[in-house]
């Protein structure tokens, strides 16, 4: 962050390039990931994971997504604007051969919990209209991660506002994440399973499309983002998550038309 605080100083006003510089990157991601994976989905039609086709177009969810994306990248800039100014416990740890996959896996589980968590909290009756507007979609496109109300992305991306307050992940580790984050979400959502794998089925915590594509379809399993351990551990993972995985892999093998 030194660049940063050495062009745009640590007044407000490098607070709102901040945000305006996270909001642009993440637009390029959205669409850039989003046009990926559309083209990778028309080559492979017979891994579609449902049968029924999206209800809604993507222009909907597009629109949505703009704004989301400008309270996910207020978020990161709450947390990197802190730091940058040391109200964080800790500075972050310097760039370093350990640093950066120890800090990337412990986020990555850390966010995985917020996640899960806050998750089975707006599927309550009392929170459930905040997270309604995103489960309109039963089937998903790559374009629906980010669709939805503001207090549901609140309650998902909150953690990079907050975070950085209590652990000192190097902000490159932390941008990192974040874009694992977006371009992982955008692949969950995008219907196609193009990810089977054996680690991404029992005893591996590992995940691929299907399992948050079932979220949308079944509602009431698979609430966690990057790890199935949660749902495995609280048994609200889906009981055909594991042999569905193991039929795309039969169908790339070529020993199955459908999976
Ligand atoms: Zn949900
Ligand atoms: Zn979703």
């Amino acid at each position: 962050m030194d660049f940063w605080i050495r062009t745009f100083g640590t007044g407000l006003e490098a607070f709102v390039v901040l945000i305006a510089v996270l909001y642009a990157a993440s637009l390029v991601v959205l669409f850039t990931t989003g046009m990926a994976m559309t083209l990778l989905n028309s080559r492979h039609p017979g891994r579609k994971i449902q049968k029924r086709q999206p209800t809604h177009d993507a222009i909907r969810d597009i629109r949505s997504s703009t704004i989301q994306l400008m309270i996910t990248s207020t978020c990161l800039a709450i947390g990197l604007y802190a730091q940058m100014r040391g109200w964080t416990l800790f500075p972050p740890v310097a760039l370093s051969w350990w640093s950066v996959p120890l800090f990337f896996v412990v986020s990555l589980i850390l966010h995985d919990t917020w996640f899960y968590w806050g998750h089975r909290i707006l599927h309550t009756r009392l929170f459930y209209r905040f997270h309604k507007p995103h489960h309109m979609t039963v089937t998903p496109t790559v374009w629906s991660n980010d669709a939805g109300s503001s207090v549901d992305t609140l309650f998902a991306h909150s953690y990079y506002a907050l975070v950085l307050f209590v652990l000192p992940i190097p902000p490159l580790v932390f941008l990192g994440h974040r874009l694992f984050d977006q371009v992982s979400a955008a692949i969950g959502h995008c219907g196609y399973e193009h990810f089977a794998s054996r680690s991404a089925r029992k005893p591996w915590p590992l995940l691929c499309t299907l399992y948050h594509d079932q979220h949308h379809q079944y509602f009431v399993y698979n609430y966690a983002n990057y790890f199935s351990f949660w749902d495995r551990f609280c048994g609200t993972i889906h009981p055909t998550y594991d042999d569905r995985v193991e039929s795309f892999e039969e169908l790339y093998a070529g020993k199955r038309d459908q999976a």
